[in-house]
């Protein structure tokens, strides 16, 4: 059986908690797209953790951790985050790396940051993790996918079809140092020996895993919005952050995706640059930002604030919507409890018209949030565990958002901790 947990909106949802708590019930966590260009941040036992490349069920004895072929292989910085775990007195986790996942060089890094400085104040607000570069080059035949780490031949011939190719654009279009084939080489074989003990055909461990009747979890990263044929295109990421693309991502059959657990924040947040209709400015977002996550509502991988937002429900039944959703996980409500009275986008208005349909970019720019107030619960509800249990308002703000967004709220977390959750 196979359950994904994947984000609703611009990722930051809290994937990482729920992901965490779900792995209880895992045999197998799969990460099957992005890179390490968004983080998960998880609080349990052994402390505080920011992951990026890691799947978030690192923490427990009984699961394997696999990195599927969707995902954009930063290899460097997957050792830096095991080494972390490792100094935190976590025990040696089992990890699998698909044969097939391809891996993110560090020209593509370089790539990243040298195209943001030629847009300048255009820039996408890319995390220069050279997640874009990378899934270019995927998709234009000249990535390195791990396998070819195991074919000598080839990666010296390939080294040098690939240098000339960047090399044009380096010295004509950035005009920064050449790509030495030598040195890139060197690279992939460094790369090679710290790889090599985790590499395996993850499509067919997972066959046999779902004979075996074993649970499998696929972790999303970032959220609908951002998903480059759904999301808020251009301003999206390079790979799909959609459930359904799992089933390429870790190599299953579609149909073994059963439960699709969307999460959504009980307030908004973005990254990066592009519209953001429920946004909200000044004093009243600051204030937000500060109480927001678990310790303000900044950058897992970069520290930047985060833009901030009341709860959309225009983009999250769209984001519940090209997920699939079976259900819905709502999270972050605990920081809500301070205010006398919640905003919530309940439509846009686009020229004269008010719709509830999420629309395509060039509208969305063009859209004003339609916002109705409901009344605040204006006390602390961490540590209530039942649902009856939890102020009315607080009932009535959840009811509300679920009926507006059209899928079951079945699960409500109110603190960052594996435990903060409310089971409906
Ligand atoms: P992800 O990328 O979707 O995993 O989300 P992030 O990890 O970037 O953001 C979630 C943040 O909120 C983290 O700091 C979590 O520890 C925190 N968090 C998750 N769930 C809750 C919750 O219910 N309440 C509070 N206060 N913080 C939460």
């Amino acid at each position: 059986m196979v359950k994904a947990v994947v984000g609703a909106n611009w990722g930051d949802e809290g994937k990482g908690k729920i992901t965490d708590m779900l792995g209880k019930e895992a045999d197998v966590i799969v990460r099957f797209q992005g890179g390490a260009n968004a983080g998960h941040t998880i609080v349990n036992d052994y402390g505080k953790f920011a992951l990026h490349t890691l799947p978030s069920g690192v923490f427990y004895n009984h699961t394997t951790s696999v990195i599927g072929n969707g995902v954009a292989l930063d290899i460097p910085i997957l050792f830096q985050e095991i080494q972390s775990l490792l100094e935190k007195g976590v025990p040696m986790p089992k990890i699998l790396i698909s044969e097939r996942a391809q891996i993110v060089m560090s020209y593509h890094k370089k790539f990243d940051a040298y195209e943001e400085e030629r847009l300048a104040g255009k820039s996408f607000g890319s995390t220069k993790s050279g997640i874009a570069p990378f899934y270019s080059d995927k998709f234009a035949k000249i990535g390195f996918e791990v396998s070819e780490l195991f074919d000598d031949e080839l990666l010296k011939e390939k080294v040098v079809r690939v240098a000339n190719i960047k090399n044009v654009l380096l010295e004509h279009l950035y005009h920064k140092p050449l790509i030495v084939p030598e040195e890139l080489y060197q690279e992939l074989k460094s790369y090679k020996e710290m790889i090599e003990p985790y590499v395996c055909n993850v499509s067919l461990y997972l066959h046999h895993a779902l004979k075996e009747g074993k649970n499998i979890l696929l972790e999303g990263q970032l959220g609908s919005l951002k998903d480059p044929d759904h999301g808020i295109y251009p301003m999206v990421t390079s790979s799909s952050t959609l459930a359904g693309y799992g089933a390429v991502g870790a190599g299953i059959p579609p149909y073994e995706i059963r439960q699709i657990v969307t999460v959504c924040k009980a307030y908004s947040s973005a990254v990066g640059a592009g519209a953001f209709v429920s946004e909200i400015f000044g004093e009243e977002a600051e204030e937000l930002r500060k109480r927001g996550g678990d310790g303000g509502e900044y950058g897992a991988t970069t520290g930047r604030p985060r833009r901030m937002g009341w709860f959309d429900c225009v983009a999250s039944k769209y984001g519940c919507r090209v997920q699939g959703t079976t259900e819905v996980a709502f999270t972050v409500l605990d920081v809500l409890g301070y205010l006398d009275e919640i905003p919530v986008c309940v439509g846009y208005k686009i020229g004269d018209e008010i719709t509830t349909e999420f629309p395509v970019t060039h509208l969305l720019k063009k859209a004003k949030p339609v916002f109705k107030k409901l009344p605040g619960w204006k006390c602390d509800i961490r540590g209530i565990k039942k649902y009856e249990d939890l102020p009315l308002n607080c009932r009535n703000y959840i009811e509300f958002i679920e009926k507006e967004i059209g899928y079951p709220i079945t699960m409500i977390s109110n603190g960052p901790g594996r435990d903060d959750i409310i089971y409906r």
